[in-house]
Formats: structure tokens, sequence, C-alpha cells
């Protein structure tokens, strides 16, 4: 329960149409994959909607991936990229490795991100990228509409606004903002909702004049045929891969409240994933967990920790495990 993927595999009901596409691009292993990834392109930007064309679509191995051709191209030495912490550690790590510093400001006590602090910190560190997150890793916070309207206001630079979450928000993707905001750059990905982390598909959503260039820095090829046919039959399926989302919130429903009632404070998350006070030693009570056989996440702030929404059974295991260990 560390990860934050889905508890729910690909089963019967589209398990077939998988292992069929499968079957297909096997055949014509001997070839290259289409480096242009047309068929993918077209179906994510169906899939998408909001008037998305093809060619604003720039899939991956995994949204990790897309981010690092983002910052290879716009990042780099002399380039700055700032985000708001707690947040998700990749995007750190991604502008680190791509010799972009990192600056990071904070989020209030609650983890959300006001409209002016988020002015602010552009108007002091004046970044050539800006991170948000649709829904914060690990906290689960929404992001304020407002913050996001302010910060496309706000500066020249890229604003880099990661959904990977946004299947399980009743608010829905910002893609229609593309067309009004050329500098918005989206990233998404197949892992969380759809269940396809093992699979590795991510997806940035942008102005082709944005993606264009990300050409030069991607690797020839650098998504399979294998990949690419079986992203390809998930997305004919999505209404029967998505069906699990209602299940996965009516769990985190379940837990949440459970962990209220034994005196935990919890952050108001939109996700599959719980960030709560443990009130505490978090590393004493996590390691503790994984004694028991329950692993979560440990990031800090200090005492708090995250937890993935995982099948009921699993749910009452971590729930029991976590009364143990706090008693
Ligand atoms: N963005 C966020 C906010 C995430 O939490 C994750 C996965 N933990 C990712 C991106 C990356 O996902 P993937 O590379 O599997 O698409």
């Amino acid at each position: 329960m560390n990860n934050n993927e889905s508890p729910c595999p690909p089963d019967g009901r589209h398990l077939d149409a998988l292992c069929s596409a499968a079957a297909k691009a096997l055949t014509t292993a001997n070839r290259y994959p289409d480096s242009d990834l047309s068929a993918l392109r077209s179906a994510l930007a169906r899939y998408i909607g909001h008037g998305v064309g093809a060619d604003m679509v720039w899939p991956g191995n995994g949204s990790n991936e897309v981010l690092l051709h983002l910052l290879q191209t716009y990042g780099g030495p002399g380039r700055t990229a700032l985000g708001f912490g707690p947040t998700y550690s990749m995007h750190e790590q991604i502008a680190t490795v791509t010799g972009t510093r990192w600056i990071q400001a904070d989020r209030d006590s609650h983890f959300g991100l006001s409209p002016e602090a988020a002015a602010a910190a552009i108007e002091r560190d004046r970044p050539d990228i800006v991170f948000l997150c649709a829904l914060n890793n690990p906290t689960g916070t929404p992001l304020d509409p407002a913050t996001l309207d302010t910060v496309l206001h706000a500066g020249p630079g890229l604003v880099v606004l990661d959904e990977a979450y946004i299947e399980f928000s009743a608010v829905g993707s910002r893609a229609g903002l593309l067309s009004r905001y050329p500098q918005l750059v989206i990233s998404r990905t197949m892992s969380k909702a759809f269940g396809f982390a093992g699979i590795r598909v991510g997806f940035l959503v942008a102005s082709a004049d944005v993606l264009t260039p990300l050409r030069i820095v991607a690797l020839p090829y650098h998504l399979s045929t294998l990949t690419a046919a079986v992203a390809l039959a998930a997305l004919d399926h999505a209404d029967e891969l998505l069906a699990n989302i209602p299940v996965i919130l009516a769990e985190r429903g379940r837990m949440r409240d459970a962990l209220v009632s034994s005196g935990h404070t919890v952050a108001r998350s939109d996700a599959n994933f719980l960030f709560f006070d443990t009130g505490a030693d978090s590393s004493a009570v996590a390691a503790r967990l994984a004694g028991r056989g329950v692993l979560v996440r440990d990031l800090g702030p200090g005492g708090w920790l995250r937890v993935t929404v995982g099948h009921p059974d699993e749910n009452d295991v971590f729930l029991k495990a976590l009364a143990d260990v706090t008693r």
C-alpha cells in the first residue's frame, strides 16, 4: 500500500482483449515500432477530449519519462523549476538530473496552496518552469482553480500540471485550458486509475509547438509496439477499466472514517490514497507496520504517513495493524 497503484489488475472482462492485442503486436516484433505512435496518440486524444488533437499528445513509458523529456528540452543549466512541498519527489529529481535548479516553496498547514502564496513564490523566484499537482502527492490535496488561474497569469515560463490521479477527482482534467494557455503542459498516466502501472504508459498534453522539440531528446522508438498495442486495447475498454474507481473511492471513505474515529488527523484527499498524522514517530510506525507485512510511505513531514487505498481486505489488515502499532 506504498505505491499508489490500483488494487485491481485487468480481469476477465477485458483481459482477453488485452491478450489478443499483445499477441497481434508480437507478430510484427521483428519491425521497429511506429516512431510517430500515431494510433496511440489519436486514441489518447479521443480519451482526453476537450478538443485535444493527436499532435497535442506525447506518450512515453510512464509520466516520469515524459516529464524527463520535457525537462531535458526546457530545463537544464541556468534554468529553474519551482514546486510546492510537500509534493511529488520525482519532480525535484527529474529537475535535478537534467541540471535544472529546483526551488521549493511551502504549502500551508493543510497542504493547500493559495493563489497569493503561489504568486509570491513565482514573483520572488521567476522560475522557468512551475510544477503544480492537480491532486498533490503525497497529500491528496486538490488544486484550487484560482491558484491555477493565478499561476497561468503569473509568469512567462511553462506551467506543468501533473494530473496523474485526475480520474479519481470529480473535477476532471483541465485540458480545456490548453487552447487559451500555450505555456500549459498537462501530464497524465495510465498507471493509476487504469491499473496499468506495470505496463508504463504516461503522456503529456500540450500545444504541438511545445511538444515537437521533445522529439530531439527522446530516443528513437522509445515506446515498444507491445506497450502501444496493449495501451490501445485498454483505451478501447476504458469504461470497464475505470469502473473500479467508485469502488476505490468508497473504500477511501471507509478508511478515512476509520482513521478519524481512531483519532488521526487525515488530510483531505481526492485521490486513491490518504495522508494521515500518526501522532507518533512516523518512521517507527512505518517500520512496525512493515513488520506486519503492511508497506506504507513515510515521506515527511514528520508524523505523517501515506497509505494507498487497497482491496477491502487489505485495508482491514492495514487498519488493524495501525491500531496495534499505535496503541
Ligand atoms: N505524478 C505523480 C503525482 C505521481 O504520484 C506519479 C506516480 N507515483 C507519477 C507522476 C508517475 O507515474 P508513472 O511514471 O507511473 O506514470
